[in-house]
């Protein structure tokens, strides 16, 4: 058996590639919580008596991030919301009764809502009237969902009087997202995504991201440590076109797999390195346009928001003003 590198006592379970450690399951485990730790007080994500509103899709970072944040913070204060995707074939009802245990264990509140409920259109309601009015796809499942889904959470942030949404992207998807508006040369949404960055609007919850310095990899390895049941059906609208996304994720692996370490290390660079370009954006106030159809936040100078837009592209007009 080989021993733990940090507490040279219980038996090592894990090889942590950027550190070098052979580290027992405890260990690991506080690893993830100080690391989460480190990023919530540097940035100021969470302050005491906080509300904290969390995005739980079922899967395995939701899980972390809410079994840390209950260790790190009062969890009569955080509420976890799970929103059906409105998706034949995409059964969630099982998964949905499996995170509200978790949560009743974690002393959470839980609620449950839908895309259709809240926004009128599901996700295979917005794929018909699509396919009926173009004949084809022109916008994926995921853009409609994604976009649904974050109008959602900050909706019921406001309902619920709370102060963050927090959302379970860790490391990998941080980098990714960084290097997409890289590489797209979208400065707004690059600052954006910096921790510090304000909202512009009194409407918007600020959005946080506490397992950002955590690898995906290590979140898989937590939940699997806990026992936690992996989602076994797919989404059926996940594409088979490798996308941008899905293509840096592989190059990402194998720059890890050659240097270890090597998006946390970048994380931590771009943060500094775009900080008092955020601060300077902070400080310029500037207050975002509202919707002139749901009289939600949009960016500057458009007259809808990313939402009504849509359903504007696969309603038209005509219907929706009747
Ligand atoms: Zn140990
Ligand atoms: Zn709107």
């Amino acid at each position: 058996m080989t021993k733990c590198d940090r507490c040279k006592v219980r038996e090592a379970i894990v090889f942590q590639h950027h550190t070098g450690l052979r580290l027992c399951k405890e260990c690991f485990m506080d690893d993830l919580r100080q690391r989460v730790l480190q990023q919530v007080r540097k940035y100021r994500m969470i302050l005491p008596g906080d509300r904290v509103l969390v995005g739980v899709s079922g899967g395995k970072d939701s899980y972390v991030l809410l079994k840390i944040l209950s260790e790190i913070h009062d969890s009569s204060k955080i509420i976890g919301v799970m929103i059906e995707e409105g998706i034949r074939g995409y059964n969630r009802s099982e998964v949905f009764n499996y995170m509200k245990r978790i949560c009743n264990a974690l002393n959470i509140d839980c609620i449950l809502t839908s895309i259709k409920e809240e926004l009128g259109y599901s996700v295979d309601d917005f794929m018909e009237l699509q396919l009926k009015k173009f004949g084809r796809i022109e916008i994926s499942a995921c853009t409609y969902c994604g976009i649904a889904r974050r109008r959602i959470l900050n909706i019921y942030a406001r309902r619920y009087g709370a102060d963050k949404v927090a959302t379970g992207h860790n490391l990998d998807d941080e980098v990714q997202t960084y290097i997409i508006n890289i590489l797209r040369g979208d400065i707004m949404r690059l600052l954006q995504l910096h921790p510090l960055s304000n909202v512009h609007s009194k409407l918007l919850v600020k959005r946080i991201k506490p397992l950002r310095a955590v690898y995906e990899y290590e979140t898989a390895f937590a939940a699997y440590l806990d026992n936690f049941r992996f989602q076994e059906s797919e989404c059926p609208y996940i594409v088979q076109r490798p996308t941008l996304r899905a293509r840096l994720r592989e190059v990402l692996n194998e720059l890890e797999r050659v240097k270890p370490g090597t998006q946390l290390r970048f994380l931590q660079e771009i943060d500094m390195l775009l900080e008092p370009f955020v601060e300077t954006q902070n400080r310029n106030n500037l207050t975002l346009p509202l919707c002139t159809r749901c009289g939600e936040p949009t960016a500057p100078g458009r007259k809808l928001c990313k939402f009504c837009e849509l359903i504007d592209t696969v309603i038209g007009m005509t219907n929706i003003e009747a």
